[in-house]
């Protein structure tokens, strides 16, 4: 609540006020962030004794009423060099502090103009995927999923890709950029509008096949908009789809790391018919009682073990007791990342439900699923969708 919160702000201000020497100045510069302006360093070993200083002691729990809290600071250090005007000095402290959140937050980060030019590239990216939708340079691939016991296609993941002047951009690099910027909501809808539509077309064209399911990936960013389940409500009968056909996947790691501010809205997509799987579980660390009591009905364990998994026999004992658990808990299990018949193998002994991967498939352009899996005459070698 705001109380504890406030309160909390002021441990921290008399915490670093402890901190620095006599002279330094500290400001609180606005939400959670403070500026320390510290005019008598000479060598940058203060500094770092400093920067070392004020991390020990954020990170002491406090104590606020029966609460006990414990925070972490990103630190972002700029020594100034008699140039740099206070905007300048701020802004770059920053960049610098951007850069030890991004290394797993409590910790500091010197400027230095390699984060500039990072900082530029990123800025670079926030234009370029403002106008990126109007422009036509988003759009979506296919991954296929796979039923193990069966060998047929009963599923597959949404995508996207955007290719600005020519070059593709990574997922891995722009969705982190609109995730900061607030992109995210455009994006994350229309990734949502774009797969249904897809799945729409295929139930029109009778290609669909009863159990087929379409995964959308989204953040947790996009729960944040309590508008969401309206619209994506409004998106399924739009498009005249049964929701029991689309899935959405929200990593682990966000999912815990905002679980109660976005546990009523996954339970109010659960109950408009919506499919939720955790993505890259293993990653993260959820507790399973938490994980039981959100309308989760699938797991897709990372790709980081399944890579693992012919080579390291406690990456083994672990994906065969998270397949046995899930299932006991009554959750599908999709292996992520599957390059070879061994793990394939090792996956089916172990009564592993679904897999994707380069194995089968890379993703690939809707256009060409339907040349792939959707026309086995076409391509009589993979494996058939549904019941045909
Ligand atoms: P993800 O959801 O974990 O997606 C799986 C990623 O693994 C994809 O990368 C896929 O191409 C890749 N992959 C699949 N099989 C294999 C394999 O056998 N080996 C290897 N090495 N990689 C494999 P991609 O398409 O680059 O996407 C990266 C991430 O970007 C996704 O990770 C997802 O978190 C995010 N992303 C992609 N599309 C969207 C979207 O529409 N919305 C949101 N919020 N995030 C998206
Ligand atoms: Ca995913
Ligand atoms: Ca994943």
């Amino acid at each position: 609540g705001h109380d504890v919160g406030d309160q909390l702000l002021v441990i921290i201000a008399e915490r670093l006020m402890q901190e620095v020497r006599a002279g330094d100045t500290v400001a609180r510069f606005g939400g959670d962030e403070f500026v320390i302006i510290s005019e008598q360093v000479d060598d940058s070993v203060s500094i770092v004794n400093l920067a070392e200083r004020i991390n020990n002691a954020l990170r002491r729990p406090i104590q606020i009423g029966s609460h006990r809290v414990t925070s972490t600071v990103s630190l972002g250090v700029i020594v100034g060099n008699g140039h740099d005007t206070a905007e300048e000095l701020l802004q770059k402290s920053d960049a610098a502090m951007y850069a030890a959140k991004d290394s797993g937050r409590d910790g500091w980060k010197f400027y230095s103009d390699e984060l500039q030019v990072k900082a530029k590239k990123q800025l670079d990216l926030v234009t370029g995927l403002r106008n990126a939708l109007e422009k036509n340079e988003i759009r979506m691939v296919m991954q296929p999923i796979i039923d193990i016991r069966t060998g047929r296609i009963t599923g597959a993941e949404a995508l996207m890709r955007w290719t600005r002047n020519g070059e593709v951009i990574s997922p891995v690099d722009f969705i982190p950029v609109a995730e900061t910027s607030g992109m995210i909501n455009a994006l994350g809808k229309w990734s949502f509008d774009r797969t249904v539509r897809v799945c729409a077309d295929w139930q029109k064209r009778e290609l669909l096949a009863d159990d087929f399911i379409f995964s959308v990936n989204i953040s947790t960013r996009q729960l944040l908009d309590a508008a969401i389940t309206e619209f994506m409500d409004k998106t399924l009968k739009k498009y005249d789809v049964n929701p029991r056909h689309v899935q959405l996947e929200i990593t682990e790691t966000s999912l815990m790391h905002d679980i109660a501010a976005t546990r009523d809205i996954l339970i109010a997509l659960g109950e408009i018919g919506l499919k939720i799987a955790v993505d890259d579980f293993g990653t993260g660390y959820s507790s399973l009682a938490q994980l039981v009591r959100l309308p989760v009905s699938c797991l897709k364990v990372d790709r980081m073990f399944v890579n693992d998994l012919t080579e390291n026999a406690r990456t083994r004992a672990l994906t065969d007791s998270i397949i046995s658990m899930a299932h006991i808990l009554d959750l599908k299990v999709v292996a992520e990342g599957v390059e070879t018949r061994e793990q394939l193998e090792f996956l089916k002994e172990h009564d592993c439900d679904l897999a994707q991967g380069y194995y089968f498939h890379r993703p690939i352009e809707i256009e060409d699923c339907e040349l792939t899996w959707l026309a086995p005459e076409r391509a009589p070698s993979t494996p058939l969708i549904g019941a045909q």
